[in-house]
């Protein structure tokens, strides 16, 4: 089989030689013909000399560099619309996916699968923010979205060819793999790995880019936010009526002197209602915000240039 593997990078100097090295020692000895497509994500330090020596020393190695800073999504992207071949594995350049699993994954595409989906497991690894914030996070994006999206589904899995242009068929400005890749269907397999430490280097996902990625997966894989207003409506319309005939009850047994002026109650009502219509017209503002960068059919990155040297 021809096997591409796309590996996105951000400012993993002196790192993707050594997370290469580690691939390499794996899938050398497979019957396959391997391929390496590199993303670099408008790295601002080393990453692209590291690259180039790669691709100088490895015939196998293709480079796509992007303009700037895309963000891992837009670079994986990059990479799968760069790769050849009949079976795609997407893949870290930080070493924290064991390359170890490609054989395994491989037999498993061989045995008839189409997509093969790794879950990092993390009940053996120390409480963290990042942990628990991932937790939550897939949890509320499965109450809330018609597409499953597997707790703790890595952007590393192995496609074949179909399933790869499948994905390249979903325009989207706002990708969110881990939900288009359960979208599309397909002979899925699930296999659970622990996850390795960093090679080196520092996590590239800041708490922005973390918080970017939920907002994607939220307002792109759910209208639930939307309906929470027509359940708020709903709520104050009965709690009006209830207040309704609570009043009428005064005038109907003739105690209307003790109807005490609440203002108290008014103006809890009255912050209620505008906390409720001020967070909706949010949520509104942010479908509004996405249907409009859907709308100028921007490309999801742009590339600055593509790199194989041993050619
Ligand atoms: N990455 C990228 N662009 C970004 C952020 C990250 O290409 O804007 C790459 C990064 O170099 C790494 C992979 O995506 O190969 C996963 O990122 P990272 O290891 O920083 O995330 P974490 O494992 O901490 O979730
Ligand atoms: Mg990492």
């Amino acid at each position: 089989m021809q096997v591409a593997i796309v590996l996105p990078v951000y400012n993993e100097e002196g790192v993707v030689e050594q997370t290469h090295a580690r691939i390499c020692a794996v899938v050398d000895s497979l019957p396959h013909e391997i391929k390496f497509y590199y993303v670099d994500d408008g790295s601002s330090d080393g990453t692209m000399k590291d690259l180039r020596a790669l691709a100088e020393k490895d015939g196998r190695v293709c480079i796509t560099q992007l303009s700037r800073n895309f963000g891992h999504q837009a670079a994986l992207s990059a990479g799968m619309d760069a790769a050849q071949g009949e079976v795609v594995i997407s893949m870290d350049g930080d070493g924290q996916h064991p390359p170890e699993m490609i054989p395994q994954m491989l037999n498993l595409i061989e045995q008839g699968y189409d997509l093969v989906q790794t879950q990092r497991m993390d009940e053996a690894q120390p409480a963290s923010f990042k942990k628990w914030t991932s937790g939550a996070f897939y949890r509320f994006i499965n109450v809330i979205s018609g597409t499953r999206v597997l707790p703790g589904a890595a952007d590393f899995r192995a496609l074949t060819r179909p399933a790869v242009e499948a994905l390249k068929s979903m325009p989207e400005y706002h990708r969110f793999l881990r939900g288009m890749v359960s979208w599309i269907g397909f002979n899925t397999v699930i296999l659970p790995y622990q996850p390795a430490e960093r090679i080196s280097g520092v996590s590239k996902y800041s708490l922005a880019k973390m918080t970017r990625l939920a907002m994607d997966a939220i307002f792109s894989f759910s209208l639930v936010p939307l309906y929470v207003g027509l359940s708020f409506g709903a709520l104050l319309f009965c709690l009006a009526a209830a207040e309704m005939v609570y009043v009428l009850s005064f005038w109907v047994t003739g105690q209307t002197s003790n109807l005490a002026p609440g203002w108290s109650s008014l103006m809890f009502v009255i912050l209620i209602v505008g906390g409720m219509l001020m967070a909706l017209l949010g949520f509104i503002g942010i479908y509004v915000g996405y249907i409009f960068q859907e709308v100028k059919r921007r490309p999801v990155y742009i590339v600055k240039g593509k790199y194989s040297d041993g050619k």
